[in-house]
């Protein structure tokens, strides 16, 4: 059925209820079970940053000269995450909506710069992105007619080699990227000699701390080591750093950092030529709500290096109980974990299905079905939060109750997926891996599990198309 604006308006609570029932099935935010997602602070007072959301909805934060609030917040905004970064005032950047955008941007400028470097005549630029680093980044390559290269991480650490490094880099290299940390394993790569290869090169080096950019200055300062990744590194470009990670603002709140103007510059974008007026925006967007900035910039201003430290804390203290929990379990971490998010997994039993039960006992983590090629292997993924501090006994207990009944329960073989898949012993190609996934009552379908262990199995190419199948599908007019 197609569904149409309704002719007649609707009392206020009804639309209000039906907004509630539409959110049933939702996973509950609530109640620190999620290790995905979200990063829950736990503390009562940040609900009341909702009010200043609310109050700075309306607002334009495209343009600045109308709402000076805004420029004044974003300049703050900026500036307290650069300075917690160990950047100079020559540090500059600006506020966005996600990593997303952040890296977009940032993307765009090296490649512009390169653009104006080499002139007219300038070959495809290309991007070197570690195998680890995030889809982003892959996304801004395609957006942006950008070639990508990638390059493999050590099958020991999953964090990149400096040599790797080195032998991607060309003449036609615009931007080298780095993580800190990446997000499957949590891992820091070696950004310091990185750096050293990226400016004997004299290549733009960025280095994408969306996840990594709130937690690891305080991880520091609270006497777990963590090497050197931020602008006190010479030869760092540009980071990004996602506010709604670590930061614990609202989402929809990012940071773009470059170690100065003259990198900044390339971009943004501005339009005189057309009947309207001189158009100049900072990233993607153009009229943008100046709430997430406001919200975001009343977090930290709560929060201040004070309560950061306080939150850092119970990360480390939720992460610390987890790994020694999951370790005795018998399961394995995979790479290193560093940081406070990380990945761990079986050798003897299927980890898929014990994400399942966990789910089924309310425990969301991520299913990362690695690569049978790349020689990583399936893992749950999960970003500890201040909230998991108090939780960890109870997650430690379920898991170990879900490990015993699971005991006897080896990964599937690729011969035993196909099976249930029902695809025989035939060989699984693109055409049938879109039609299980389109299709409703597809064992894919109701069994989310088989799928994600098919997927460690198949080309990239194959899951990228079916995955696109589905997408276009599932956004469609016709409603139930
Ligand atoms: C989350 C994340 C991103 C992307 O950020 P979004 O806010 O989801 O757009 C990029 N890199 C890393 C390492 C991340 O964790």
């Amino acid at each position: 059925m197609l569904r149409r604006l309704p002719a007649k308006s609707e009392p206020m609570e009804n639309v209000f209820a039906r907004l509630e029932e539409y959110t049933k099935d939702d996973i509950k935010v609530k109640g620190g079970r999620l290790f995905t997602y979200l990063y829950d602070s736990g503390l009562e007072e940040l609900a009341r940053i909702n009010d200043i959301y609310v109050k700075f909805l309306n607002r334009n934060a495209m343009d600045y000269h109308a709402f000076p609030s805004t420029l004044r917040l974003e300049n703050e905004v900026v500036a307290m995450i650069g300075s917690l970064l160990n950047g100079d005032e020559k540090v500059t950047g600006n506020f966005t909506t996600g990593g997303t955008e952040s890296i977009l941007i940032a993307v765009k400028a090296a490649r512009d710069q390169f653009l104006e470097k080499r002139g007219s005549g300038a070959p495809t630029p290309e991007i070197v992105i570690p195998v680890t680093a995030h889809p982003a980044f892959r996304k801004a390559a395609e957006y942006l007619r950008m070639k990508p290269v990638l390059i493999p991480v050590s099958s020991q650490s999953y964090l990149v080699e400096p040599e790797t490094i080195r032998n991607a880099i060309s003449d036609k290299t615009a931007i080298v990227i780095s993580s800190a940390p990446n997000f499957p394993y949590g891992g820091i790569d070696p950004i310091e000699k990185i750096a050293e290869i990226a400016s004997e090169n004299k290549v733009w080096l960025h280095v994408d701390a969306c996840v990594g950019g709130l937690i690891l200055p305080f991880l520091d300062k609270i006497g777990v080591p963590v090497k050197k990744w931020d602008f006190s590194v010479p030869g760092v470009s540009s980071i990004s750093v996602d506010l709604h990670k670590y930061g614990y603002t609202p989402k929809g709140s990012s940071v773009i950092l470059y170690r100065n103007k003259d990198l900044r510059k390339y971009q943004l974008y501005v339009n005189a030529d057309w009947p309207g007026y001189p158009m100049s925006n900072i990233g993607v967007q153009s009229t943008k709500s100046s709430a997430p900035l406001a919200a975001s910039w009343a977090v930290l201003n709560y929060l201040g290096e004070e309560g950061y430290l306080n939150l850092a804390r119970r990360t480390v203290s939720a992460k610390e109980q987890i790994v020694k929990g999951i370790t005795s379990l018998g399961y394995r971490i995979v790479g290193e974990a560093e940081t406070t998010i990380f990945a761990f997994t079986s050798d003897s039993i299927d980890i898929f299905e014990v994400g399942a039960k966990l789910k089924e006992k309310g425990w969301f983590l991520q299913v990362q079905p690695g690569s049978s090629e790349m020689g990583m292997p399936p893992s749950l993924h999960l970003n500890s939060s201040p909230v998991h501090d108090k939780v960890a006994p109870d997650f430690i207990e379920d898991l170990s109750e879900i490990t015993e009944s699971l005991k006897s329960r080896h990964p599937r073989t690729l011969d035993q997926i196909m099976k249930e898949v029902g695809a025989g012993n035939g060989k699984i190609d693109g055409p049938k891996l879109i039609e299980v996934l389109t299709s409703e009552d597809s064992p894919l379908n109701k069994n989310k599990n088989l799928l994600y262990e098919l997927i460690r199995y198949l080309p990239s190419e194959i899951v990228e198309k079916a995955f696109l199948e589905m997408v276009n599908s599932d956004f469609s007019s016709s409603v139930e």
